[in-house]
């Protein structure tokens, strides 16, 4: 497979990265030095992107080419009552999870039967209180694409949203680190890619 995985300097991304070698891999994330070392590691070619950019993203996109799998895994958290939230904080949950996805959707390339795979949150676990930026990004994360899947689907391609449970990642330092009971990164790699790769493929992958 021609697989592109976004957020790989991340928890996730890297573990999928790790779990994908052997695959004809593109590799992103923003911080270039430890995309070229984890390049060099699983065997991928680094492009690194500010996803927030459109034409970070449309270069990027246009240098993966057509894909037939691709794993955004891109994100930050952050925790504020809505008294205390100023509007950086929730504009920019909004840009790392919702404008990302949308910049990335709007100019990938796909072969046939390819995967997007998207990664959201259990509502339960996040519409809490102090996260309510965190939760409005993956709801509109998740109502985006539902939309958006069906329009994807007269191209055969096929958007898939897990909603993952805890997984302790770097996600979690600025919530003073990840519960206990985390999943490890390498674990919830391992169960997306058996769920998104399974056939017919999900429209929603609950881990
Ligand atoms: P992580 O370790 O903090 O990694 C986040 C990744 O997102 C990093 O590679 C980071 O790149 C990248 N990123 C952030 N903003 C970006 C932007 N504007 N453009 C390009 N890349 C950007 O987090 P994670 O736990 O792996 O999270 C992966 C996804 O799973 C996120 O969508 C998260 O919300 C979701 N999720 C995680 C959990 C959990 O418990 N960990 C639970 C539910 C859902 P750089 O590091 O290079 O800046």
């Amino acid at each position: 497979m021609r697989v592109l995985v976004l957020g790989s300097t991340g928890g996730l991304g890297g573990a999928l990265a790790w779990a994908l070698r052997g695959h004809e891999l593109f590799l992103s994330g923003r911080r270039p030095g430890p995309l070229r070392a984890l390049a060099e590691e699983v065997g991928g070619k680094p492009i690194p992107a500010d996803l927030s950019d459109e034409l970070e993203a449309q270069a990027l996109l246009e240098e993966a080419g057509p894909l037939d799998l691709l794993l955004h895994a891109v994100g930050v958290a952050g925790r504020a009552p809505v008294r205390q939230t100023p509007r950086d904080l929730l504009e920019g949950m909004l840009q790392a999870h919702l404008l990302t996805a949308h910049h990335v959707l709007k100019h990938a390339r796909f072969r046939p039967g390819a995967r997007a795979v998207f990664f959201g949150a259990y509502p339960a676990y996040v519409r809490f209180p102090a996260f309510a930026a965190y939760a409005a990004a993956k709801g509109a994360l998740e109502a985006y694409l539902e939309a958006a899947r069906k329009e994807f689907r007269r191209e055969g391609v096929h958007l898939v949203l897990v909603r993952l449970p805890a997984v302790a990642t770097a996600l979690w330092n600025p919530l003073g680190g990840p519960p206990k009971g985390a999943l490890a990164p390498e674990e919830a790699a391992q169960r997306v890619l058996r769920g998104v790769l399974a056939e017919p493929p999900p429209e929603v992958l609950e881990v």
